[in-house]
């Protein structure tokens, strides 16, 4: 391991005044499962490491119906999962953070380090964009908040400055009905990346589709929402053939790349299998009326 500075802040203000001081050479951790395996890789060898672990608060999971879910970028994907709120609320984000990885990691990973990691195969980031979700984050001089679709720049590049801290992500509030479908495809096995994610929310209005979000993780070089498909049906009736021809936008639209999960061509064929397959998981629990996390372990 590379030699390094520790310092322990107990408050955000400190976090972001040592991270001013020493600028480039520092680094935040949070749960370490990224960052660690960067340093042992010399990939990073940042001479100052400044841990989130004591700052007071940095974990809250908070839920209001007016405001919606405030998610402290400190708490791990296990919180996340196991929260009766999550649970009850927000069934799309439960069963997200249940599928990430395996519990060791889900009980050491933070949200706020897996959205700054930037890494595209990752799962959490696609499913906030589909629930319109907002981050902030902070400096020494105050504190921005942008939707989590913008922060996605480039391969592990985000919009994260220089000296900013995410502190918190914003969830709207949950509508009463709203369809949603999260796949994450994995032929492989159950603790690995996706070969292609899918996450979907959809408002309907009988067989009219009012308002529709529809974002990918693994198929580009960023996480990210396909807004040309989504234009496919968005206040259009849902039939066969619209979804049929979103999935086909959708296909032309992500950007993948051959790897060890597959070639560039199957990842696009299999966005043009998957949206279908969301959509109608989404039009199914609508039509049950099984919208819960109870209902929401479908299979991929
Ligand atoms: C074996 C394995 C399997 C995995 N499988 C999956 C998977 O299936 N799905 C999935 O989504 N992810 C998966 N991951 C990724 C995992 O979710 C991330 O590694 C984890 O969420 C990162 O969080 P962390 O708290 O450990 O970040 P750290 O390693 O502590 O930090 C990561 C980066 O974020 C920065 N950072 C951390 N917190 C903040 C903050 N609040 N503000 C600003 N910068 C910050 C750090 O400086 C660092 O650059 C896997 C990881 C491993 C090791």
């Amino acid at each position: 391991m590379v030699k390094f500075e520790y310092f322990e802040p107990n408050s955000l203000e400190e976090a972001c005044a040592l991270l001013k001081e020493h600028g480039e050479d520092a680094r935040l951790i949070a749960g370490g499962t990224a960052l660690i395996i960067m340093m042992r890789q010399r990939l990073l060898n940042p001479r100052v490491v400044i841990s989130l672990a004591d700052i007071p608060d940095f974990d809250f999971i908070r839920f209001d119906a007016k405001d919606g879910l405030r998610i402290g970028a400190g708490a791990r994907h296990r919180d996340i999962e196991l929260a009766p709120v999550v649970q009850e609320h927000y069934p799309l984000l439960y069963e997200t953070f249940r599928k990430v990885a395996q519990p060791r990691i889900r009980n050491m990973g933070t949200i706020g380090g897996n959205l700054v990691q930037g890494d595209p195969l990752t799962d959490p980031g696609a499913s906030l964009i589909a629930l319109d979700a907002k981050i902030t984050l902070r400096n020494a001089g105050g504190h921005r908040v942008i939707p989590v679709e913008n922060f996605f720049v480039d391969y592990y590049q985000t919009d994260l400055q220089p000296g900013e801290i995410l502190t918190e992500i914003h969830v709207p509030p949950s509508l009463p009905g709203l369809a949603w479908a999260h796949i994450k495809f994995l032929p492989r096995s159950q603790e690995d990346f996706a070969t292609v994610g899918v996450a979907l929310t959809m408002r309907l209005n009988g067989d009219r589709c009012q308002d529709i979000r529809l974002a990918f993780n693994s198929v580009a070089p960023i996480i990210m929402r396909a807004k040309r498909a989504e234009e496919i049906l968005r206040r259009q009736k849902v039939d066969d053939d619209r979804v049929g021809k979103m999935a086909e936008v959708a296909s032309t639209e992500v950007d993948p790349m051959d790897d060890n999960r597959g070639s560039a061509e199957y990842k696009r064929e299999l966005v043009r299998v998957l949206v279908r397959r969301a959509v109608k998981q989404a039009l199914e629990r609508s039509a049950t009326g099984k919208q819960g996390a109870k209902q929401a372990s479908a299979p991929a």
